[in-house]
């Protein structure tokens, strides 16, 4: 691998940043090995990144704790203050955050502009929201005051994927810091420079050691913070396989872990549905990050009396869809990687021999000569998809969508929990009865009726079964963030 740029990353747009680790506010080499980044519009290298070593992930987690009591110690107004300064800092630099996201994943322009506000909000949401969190007074016996106190963890690891890197740190880090703790954040070897970014743009706003970030691969660096005896809680976001091999790894170190992972969410269309409405929602599905979303509703559960028509809307909608570059802001953009998108081709053809329909897509690797370098997938339906079919049950992180039929109530709920995930889940319909009983049996950690939002930091967010363990977002995150001590004192009788 060649060296150049070796000593300074040079971004997207030009701005550089030191080559190393942010640690206590400054910019510290790394010795771990190089790693070249690349642009998934057209497979060229961006940026080459030295990773964190065992010995730099030490001295950030070092860092974090030495930091920890004296954050912790401030007022709320004085952590609301840095917090809400964050935010604006943010804004500030908010199209160069957007330009580095979209080159560094691939994202349409237009979506790294909305999770760059995205983030902006996560840091004014939390800043404030914490004001109104605090312990409660318990009911007891007579010559008992029994109160509680939410405490900080201390040092919280946040370890992040690469699908939306920016929103994703924000989505953990803001909430930790609101209520006390400090953090260590690793971000994906395959997208680490827009965090690497915001790092250095905050560095002179939080004080130094609160947030200390890390870039490297999983297997030295993230593995290294995950075993860290020093981090006193961890924030996964990612596959389901990493996120059991870094629970395993805390647990080592009796380390409570949110689990953040992956999804097949199941939509399920009754014939009373607006189906215009549940064909767009499927079809944005695909648009959402180019369907690199672990939200995304990917299985589509349509009564049989209206399949033809819902699957007529979904390919209309589908086929109008432009692809290009993420810098020119065409509404699907390419994959993360060439690995991801080799595994998208394979698992639709996979789909097609198990007997699956491709009613639109197909041609799954434009060959047009501005496309042809970057990793781009057509975006595609499949339909006459049965459960047992792999595609229907594993996630494809990428533009397919699955239609699936159902002929009764019971089946539809009993295609939608079958498989290992549950995180979000969707009933069209305008029956109050049907749509009130699904919210009930649907194994989600988020049900939407006749609808679907990906956004909204005040809406709790999280899996159940192999989608994960634990909530973000909302007041649930800073309940995760922090954890309960109870005070017990024995009053005496007045004299
Ligand atoms: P991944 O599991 O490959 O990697 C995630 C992170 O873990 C990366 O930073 C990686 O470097 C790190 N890592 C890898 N091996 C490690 C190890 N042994 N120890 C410690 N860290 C390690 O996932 P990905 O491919 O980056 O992301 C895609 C997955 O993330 C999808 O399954 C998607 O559904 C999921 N995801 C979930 C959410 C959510 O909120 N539930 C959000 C975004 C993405």
């Amino acid at each position: 691998m060649t060296e150049h740029n070796d000593g300074v990353v040079t971004l997207p747009g030009g701005h550089a940043l030191p080559q190393g680790s942010l640690i206590h506010g400054a910019w510290v080499p790394n010795t771990g090995p190089l790693r070249d980044v690349f642009d998934p519009a057209t497979g060229e290298l961006l940026a080459t990144v030295r990773e964190a070593a065992p010995d730099q992930v030490d001295a950030a987690v070092a860092s974090a704790r030495e930091a920890q009591a004296a954050w912790a110690a401030r007022s709320v107004h004085e952590r609301e203050a840095l917090l809400v300064e964050a935010a604006r800092v943010i804004v500030e630099h908010a199209d160069l955050l957007a330009v580095v996201e979209t080159l560094d994943t691939g994202k349409p322009l237009s979506q790294s502009k909305t999770d760059v506000s995205i983030a902006d909000q996560y840091f004014r949401y939390y800043a404030h929201a914490s004001r109104h969190f605090f312990g409660e007074t318990i009911p007891s016996a007579s010559n008992l005051q029994v109160r509680t106190e939410r405490e900080p963890h201390g040092v919280v690891a946040h370890i992040t994927p690469w699908n939306a890197p920016l929103s994703q740190w924000s989505r953990g880090v803001a909430p930790s810091l609101a209520v006390g703790n400090t953090v260590v954040v690793k971000p994906s070897e395959l997208a680490p420079l827009s965090t690497l970014l915001v790092a250095d743009l905050l560095k002179g706003v939080l004080p130094a050691g609160t947030m200390n970030v890390i870039p490297g691969d999983g297997a030295l660096t993230g593995a290294a913070l995950a075993s860290n005896p020093g981090i006193d809680h961890l924030t996964f976001t990612g596959s389901v396989a990493t996120g059991i091999r870094v629970s395993q790894a805390a647990a080592a170190n009796v380390v409570a872990t949110n689990l953040e992972l992956g999804g097949k969410s199941a939509a399920i269309v009754f014939p009373d549905a607006d189906l215009e409405r549940a064909a767009a929602s499927a079809a944005n599905a695909l648009v959402r990050n180019t369907g690199q979303s672990c939200s995304a509703l990917t299985r589509f559960i349509v009564h049989s009396s209206v399949a033809d028509e819902f699957e007529r809307l979904l390919v209309e909608a589908t086929a109008s869809m432009g692809m290009g570059p993420g810098i020119d802001d065409h509404k699907l953009g390419p994959l993360v990687s060439q690995q991801q998108r080799d595994r998208v081709v394979e698992m639709v053809r996979q789909a097609a021999a198990a007997g699956a329909t491709i009613a639109t897509g197909g041609d799954l690797v434009p060959t047009t000569p501005d496309l042809s370098k970057g990793w781009f997938v057509t975006p595609t339906v499949l339909t006459n998809v049965s459960p047992e079919m792999q595609i229907a049950s594993t996630e494809v992180f990428g533009p397919v969508q699955t239609v699936l039929h159902f002929d009764d109530e019971a089946e539809a709920v009993r295609i939608a929990n079958g498989t290992d995930y549950g995180l979000t889940a969707a009933v069209f319909t305008r029956d109050i009865g049907i749509a009130s009983r699904l919210s009930r049996s649907l194994r989600a950690g988020q049900v939407q009726i006749n609808g679907f939002i990906g956004a909204g930091m005040e809406i709790p967010f999280g899996g159940v079964k192999h989608s994960g363990v634990g909530r973000e977002k909302g007041f649930e995150a800073l309940h995760g963030y922090t954890q309960v001590k109870t005070v017990v004192t024995h009053l005496e009788a007045a004299a």
